[in-house]
């Protein structure tokens, strides 16, 4: 089977290093195996949408030569097209096909209408925090039958639609980079899949996507690990084989904690606007959490692309050094 992997990311704001190294890895990981390497905009979350963010990132990665084979790209009139067979490559433009998988879940009985206030889903989560339990949804509506069900929506009440979890399961995957991972059902919650807005979440779309979008590899930031169980889940209910997923270590400061906006330029933006060389951005970054087999430090793109592989990159976050990040860039 080909490798299919994806960037995927929000349009929120500017573009973080972490995200240019989650594309460059995923582009890289494409190039080795001679696969395909797409770019889809995960834009469903329309509060956190930043207008010319979509712009702003096809503009780091062009600068940077991370280059999409598939996806959204600008055009040179300025607008922005999608080119590939497996789109379209923006999220909020597939919401009709959303529909229709959500409609095969609830058919399946692995979803359901959920018409719950926050009111009383907060209380719940009073009552499970006071007892020392897991705060979760309780299942309340479950147990609707699908004339109950018609009936509140036909009064127009609000729902959402929730993803249905077995009882006290084991969800099992094998991450490249982390090892095995086994989460039980018991530890999650009734995923909303479907927002009272109509759009789905990312939990949904993601899962949708990659499936429909042919992903083989899923290659993320570590901040999504937590959230694999209800993909890996996700996929079972629809019958569908999942992906392989590699999270990547965080990218650090100093002090060893996440690297925020706070320690200073961590936009690629920042880099591009104080003369930083691409190739050295790039060749930089690309040694924060993946190590050659020996001990070269300046490389091309194409050397990094006939070199990489997800064995060594490793659990442990890479802490970025403005210094050597510099000394890199005096070398080109
Ligand atoms: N849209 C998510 C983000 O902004 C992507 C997560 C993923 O790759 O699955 O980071």
């Amino acid at each position: 089977m080909s490798v299919r992997v994806r960037f995927a990311p929000s349009p929120t704001g500017f573009v973080h290093i972490g995200s240019l190294r989650t594309a460059l890895y995923n582009y890289l990981y494409a190039k080795k195996n001679g696969g395909k390497y797409i770019l889809r905009v995960e834009d469903t979350d329309q509060n956190r949408y930043v207008e010319g963010a979509i712009e702003n990132m096809l503009g780091a990665m062009s600068w940077a030569k991370v280059e999409h084979d598939e996806g959204v790209v600008i055009s040179e009139d300025g607008h922005l097209v999608q080119r590939g067979d497996f789109g379209p490559y923006i999220q909020s433009e597939r919401l009709s096909i959303y529909k229709e998988y959500i409609e095969k879940l609830i058919e399946k009985r692995h979803a359901y209408y959920c018409f719950c206030s926050k009111e009383r889903i907060d209380q719940v989560r009073e009552e499970q925090k006071s007892q020392g339990l897991t705060q979760r949804y309780d299942g309340f509506c479950r147990s609707l039958s699908k004339e109950e069900v018609q009936a509140k929506i036909g009064n127009g009440e609000s729902y959402v639609v929730r993803l249905k979890l077995p009882e006290n399961k084991d969800i099992a995957f094998d991450d490249v980079i982390r090892g095995n991972v086994v989460v039980n059902t018991s530890d999650m919650d009734d995923q909303v899949l479907i927002k009272s807005d109509g759009f789905p979440t990312y939990h949904f779309a993601v899962v949708v996507d990659d499936h429909l979008m042919g992903i083989t590899h899923v290659i993320r930031g570590e901040e999504w690990l937590i959230s694999t169980p209800k993909h890996v889940y996700t996929f079972e209910a629809f019958g569908w084989e999942a992906p392989k997923y590699a999270h990547l270590p965080n990218i650090l400061n100093s002090d060893k904690k996440k690297l925020s906006k706070r320690q200073g330029d961590v936009a690629v933006e920042d880099f591009m606007q104080k003369g930083y060389l691409p190739e050295a951005l790039v060749n930089y970054i690309a040694l924060l959490g993946w190590s050659p087999e020996d001990n070269q430090e300046i490389f091309s793109l194409e050397e990094l692309e006939q070199k990489f592989s997800l064995d060594r990159v490793s659990k442990a976050g890479g802490v970025f050094d403005i210094n050597k990040l510099n000394w890199v860039n005096s070398h080109y």
